[in-house]
């Protein structure tokens, strides 16, 4: 059966985009077949993965409003078993346009339904909001992984998002659950660090990827390349991190 895993935060530039790309890379790479949805409407996984956003005229913005299906939309990376569902701005039109739509919260869980190719795995990138794309994302999604920076805010932003995730398993996708946490941008000789992981560790261990993520550069010069960090550069210490993580998603499968 295909995962479909939501990576979501509601916090701006916490690395879900990053996350979303080199974790669908890496188990591409492991070969699985991935399907990555870009839902946001900066279109960065979309740029990220090698995709120029001005250059489409169909993207998952038709796909919500029912102008188009899902299968017409889906495009090849230069990793054969990592394709891509591409966003560009218009998807900002959206929120908007789909207000007075029934059943709103679905439209890209209906789509995802009539998809004809078979997926191990799907990520959707979600924008940095509890949206209706988001609440959209997470209607469609199995589970949710949540990329979090070691600050001392994200422990709040953390209380907001599992009470959305709580109000959407009540209301909407009874079946969505805790992917897991995951530390990002990690910097080992941070005091702060530190303190927000062990408080990470003690409060949410059961949900918490032990795989930690390093803050490198290399991680973040790859998307103006148009690459995955694993094509970019396969032995940077961000790279080898995102090889990491999959080994334990996919163990914890
Ligand atoms: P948004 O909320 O705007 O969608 P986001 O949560 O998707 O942002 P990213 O775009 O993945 O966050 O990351 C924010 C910035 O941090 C980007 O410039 C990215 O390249 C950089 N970045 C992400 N992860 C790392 C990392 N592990 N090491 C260094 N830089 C990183
Ligand atoms: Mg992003």
């Amino acid at each position: 059966m295909t995962e479909i895993v939501c990576v979501a935060n509601q916090k701006g530039g916490v690395g879900k985009t990053t996350t979303a790309i080199n974790l669908a890379a890496s188990l591409a790479d492991k070969g699985k077949k991935v399907l990555l949805i870009d839902l946001d409407p900066q279109a960065n996984a979309t740029m990220g993965v090698g995709i120029e956003k001005s250059d489409q005229e169909q993207t998952v913005y038709q796909v919500l409003l029912g102008l188009v299906d899902l299968n017409a939309v889906v495009k090849s990376t230069v990793i054969p078993n990592f394709k891509v569902v591409p966003s560009n701005r218009n998807l900002a039109a959206a929120e908007l346009e789909l207000a007075d739509f029934e059943r709103r919260e679905y439209r890209l869980a209906d789509a995802i339904k009539g998809l004809k190719e078979n997926f191990d795995f799907i990520f959707i990138d979600c924008p940095p909001a509890l949206s209706l794309l988001t609440i959209n994302a997470l209607s469609a999604a199995n589970s949710v992984l949540i990329p979090m920076q070691c600050e001392y805010f994200a422990l709040e932003g953390l209380t907001d998002l599992i009470d959305s995730i709580k109000r959407i398993q009540n209301q909407l996708n009874p079946n969505l659950k805790i992917c897991g946490l995951l530390r990002v941008m990690y910097d080992r000789r941070a005091s702060l660090s530190q303190q927000v992981s062990g408080q990470l560790e003690k409060h949410f261990y059961s949900v918490l990827f032990k795989t930690l993520i390093p803050r490198n550069i290399r991680l973040a010069e790859a998307p103006s390349f148009g690459q995955p960090a694993i094509i970019f550069d396969p032995q940077a210490q961000g790279t080898l991190a995102y090889l990491e993580l999959a080994t334990e998603f996919l163990k914890a499968k």
